[in-house]
């Protein structure tokens, strides 16, 4: 506690920043009963979410957070 500026990283692999990595969008069309569906994937470590519910168009065009990039260590 005495020098917290000079503090190891402890868990270099956790994400310092807060910006988040996000998927984005990357096809988009709808279910046979009409719902409407996405899939988004990630440019950074490529993961894909398959097709899922679109959210609102907002929430889409903003992305979604990844769940490995941001992932917390466990
Ligand atoms: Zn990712």
């Amino acid at each position: 506690m005495s020098s917290p500026s000079r503090q190891p990283n402890l868990f270099p692999d956790a994400p310092r920043r807060k910006r988040r990595t996000m998927m984005h969008v990357v096809d988009a069309g709808q279910w046979p009963d009409g719902r409407q569906i996405v899939r988004l994937t990630c440019s950074r470590c490529g993961h894909d979410t398959g097709w899922e519910e679109q959210r609102t168009v907002t929430q889409e065009r903003r992305g979604r957070p990844c769940p490995v990039c941001n992932a917390t260590g466990g």
